[in-house]
């Protein structure tokens, strides 16, 4: 069936929506909902998403908001309650100074950034994007007809982006340099320096900075650190959150941005054309995280490192696999080259499907990410499923070393 003609040509959808492919996780959170539907006791380390209940202050807060009927539309950029949270919490947290018409609530943290570039990129600009990348950013230049240019880093320098790099690549179509540290998939955090030097820089030659914050508060190694605590260079920079991973918060869709007033009313326009505003309730509950204590979320964080530790302990005893220590975020993105190439385990993507299916282990496979050599195991998950799921891994390469 056809959906439109142009100039006497069929054609099904728009060439736009053929630019943007479905997100990889996506993909391997089904084949793994196949196995599990089929009975399958899997150690799932697939999905990027907190194994805890959201706290129970901040579901109270929602419940209390749709029992007084908090349950209506909302000014389009958020109500002023949610605005002036996120504008404290961040200016508590990181120093900066934003004001409220410089604050936007969104239905994600993903929104936000799809917000931001489409009010920032158009066709033929170029977005530089450091390797390895968050699945969406890509998909998301190129729907806006835009080139990501990407920043390759070196594992062995723990990915490290630097200012210098991100130089060799800026072109006069450069438009934007999207940031996201602690980086989902491997945990790497920015050095402070290097950080700064990259807003400054960018802002002296005209370029935006998105910040994908969405980890922010979880980093293992020293306090976090915001490029938006940059007020200098604030022109350039916008800051993209969400509460899905801080508060354990993913399925109630809570995001939101800090940028100068227009970027911001740019976004507001774009959110009061589609969603209109978020669920009013959220944006009470989303009060709630933000302004209450933050107990809760340095609990969940301390729960995460010690996963960390074991998962990577557990990868340790799997020989010839090595693993950058990720400094944030709940990943851990292990190099499997050394069992690459064997037959039906040519590609990180096969051997993933192999671990799936032969060793009921769910990972995502480095393509996703923009690299050839990895899995990505989010350990958000318990300690017992990170026990067994490494006994399983262990067992899968053992098994494979011994096919070879
Ligand atoms: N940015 C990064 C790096 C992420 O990993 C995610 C979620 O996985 C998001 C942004 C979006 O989070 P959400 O849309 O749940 O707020």
């Amino acid at each position: 069936m056809t959906a439109s003609t142009t100039a006497g040509v069929a054609r099904e959808f728009s060439e736009r929506i053929g630019r943007f492919e479905v997100s990889a996780t996506a993909v391997v959170v089904a084949e793994a909902a196949k196995l599990k539907a089929a009975g399958v006791a899997l150690s799932d380390f697939g999905a990027g998403e907190p194994h805890f209940p959201t706290p129970r202050h901040i579901k109270d807060a929602a419940i209390a908001a749709i029992e007084q009927n908090f349950t209506r539309y909302t000014a389009t950029p958020g109500i002023t309650e949610v605005r002036r949270a996120i504008v404290e919490r961040h200016a508590a947290d990181f120093g900066s100074d934003y004001s409220l018409d410089e604050a936007i609530f969104t239905t994600s943290g993903k929104l936000a950034i799809f917000y931001a570039i489409s009010a920032l990129i158009d066709h033929g600009d170029e977005v530089i994007v450091p390797v390895p990348y968050w699945v969406s950013y890509k998909d998301m230049v190129q729907y806006m007809g835009a080139r990501p240019v990407f920043l390759e880093t070196s594992e062995a320098d723990n990915f490290r982006i630097t200012a210098e790099a991100i130089e060799l690549l800026i072109t006069p179509s450069t438009r934007a340099i999207i940031l996201n540290s602690p980086s989902n998939p491997s945990g790497a955090v920015m050095d402070t320096a290097d950080l700064e030097r990259v807003v400054r820089m960018a802002h002296e030659r005209g370029i935006y900075v998105l910040l994908d914050e969405c980890y922010a508060y979880l980093t293992y190694k020293g306090s976090p650190v915001s490029g938006g605590s940059y007020t200098e260079a604030k022109e350039h920079v916008v800051v993209l959150g969400s509460l899905s991973k801080t508060y354990a918060m993913t399925g109630w869709r809570a995001g939101f941005a800090l940028a100068p007033k227009p970027i911001i009313a740019a976004m507001g326009k774009l959110q009061s054309q589609t969603t209109s505003s978020s669920a009013h309730f959220v944006q009470k509950a989303a009060v709630a995280a933000l302004s209450e204590s933050q107990q809760c979320v340095a609990e969940m964080r301390a729960d995460y490192l010690k996963l960390r530790d074991e998962a990577l302990a557990g990868l340790s005893e799997i020989p010839e696999i090595t693993c950058t220590v990720p400094e944030g975020a709940f990943y851990v993105y292990p190099n499997v080259k050394a069992y690459l190439g064997r037959p039906g385990a040519q590609t990180s993507m096969e051997l993933a499907s192999r671990l799936l299916q032969e060793g009921h282990v769910v990972t995502v496979p480095g393509e996703a990410f923009g690299t050839h050599e990895h899995l990505r195991l989010s350990y958000a998950t318990s300690h017992e499923m990170v026990a067994e799921g490494m006994a399983r891994m262990k067992a899968f390469f053992a098994d494979l070393r011994n096919k070879a």
